[in-house]
């Protein structure tokens, strides 16, 4: 494969570290974005050559123009943008506090659209790459506890659909990416918010917060796997829109489909009446 330059959100942990990895193993330059720079030393120390460490928080949509900037004056071109940055919110609708739901959107969505946004330029001007959107099977379905982070998933999932058409002219792929559990920081204390439980959620919202405390560590997919599998989506001719990750994300996205599928077939005759 030729030489490339991935830009990558969230690069400090978990999927973006694995992400950027898989880049430099591949002979890639590697534009590493994180909140505190301080976290991509060890990166940055194992392939100097390879690695700009930039930057970015996603809420600052002036970080992301900066880190642009330092990426072209750097390596010259983007290739590849991953939009991985993000974390998890749990609570009920109810127990979710319109600050943190904002919050929500403003990291896992508008960060991504901004980071987005400050690329397109120089990849319209090039005829050239692809945008990487990492949502999630929670990016297609959902479940109690889990709507704030799957409306932020949702909205990520709805613009990638449209950026799809709007960039397919210009030879540029966008690829939605929907994992389920994978060994990362995300369940840690830090990167999971927990919303003050309320006791009338106990019994449709209290599974959902053990699953997410329980999955620390435990999870069973690995991050260098998905870097591969996502690179094999991205050098085939046809690469999909969507590219689920996990057995779990295969079986549930599979699974609400199929239901999304029989309810119109039910309720057609009442659609078309
Ligand atoms: P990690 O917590 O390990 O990594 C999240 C990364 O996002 C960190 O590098 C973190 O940086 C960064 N980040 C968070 N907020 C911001 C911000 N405002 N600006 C810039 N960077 C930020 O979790 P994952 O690797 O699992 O998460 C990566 C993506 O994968 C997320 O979008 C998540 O929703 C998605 N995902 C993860 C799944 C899993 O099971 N692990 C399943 C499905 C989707 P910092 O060090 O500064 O906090």
């Amino acid at each position: 494969m030729s030489e490339q330059v991935w830009f990558i959100t969230g690069a400090s942990s978990g999927f973006g570290e694995a992400f950027a990895r898989y880049a430099i193993g591949q002979g890639h330059k590697v534009v590493a974005a994180a909140r505190s720079i301080d976290k991509l030393d060890a990166l940055a120390a194992e392939a100097p050559d390879q690695v700009l460490a930039q930057p970015l928080d996603v809420t600052r949509t002036s970080d992301a123009e900066i880190a642009v900037k330092a990426a072209l004056d750097r390596f010259g071109r983007i290739d590849v943008l991953i939009n991985n940055a993000g974390y998890g919110v749990v609570g009920a609708v109810e127990e979710t506090p319109m600050a943190e739901l904002r919050a929500q959107m403003e990291t896992n969505f508008f960060g991504a659209v901004a980071v987005t946004q400050a690329v397109l330029p120089t990849l319209r001007a090039r005829r050239s790459g692809a945008i990487v959107n990492i949502s999630s099977l929670g990016g297609q379905l959902s479940m109690p506890g889990f709507g704030a982070y799957s409306a932020s998933k949702f909205a990520l999932e709805g613009l990638s659909e449209a950026l799809a058409g709007e960039l397919a002219p210009f030879g540029i792929k966008v690829l939605i990416v929907e994992p389920g559990a994978f060994r990362t920081n995300l369940a840690s204390g830090g990167a999971m918010r927990h919303m003050p439980a309320h006791p009338a959620y106990s019994e449709t919202v209290g599974p959902t917060r053990e699953f997410a405390h329980a999955m620390h560590d435990t999870q069973p997919g690995d991050p260098a796997k998905a870097a591969r599998a996502i690179a094999k989506a991205l050098a085939a001719g046809v690469t999909p829109l969507r590219l689920q990750l996990g057995a779990d994300a295969v079986d549930m996205v599979r699974g609400h489909a199929e239901r999304l599928l029989a309810d119109l077939e039910t309720w057609a005759p009442v659609a078309l009446d």
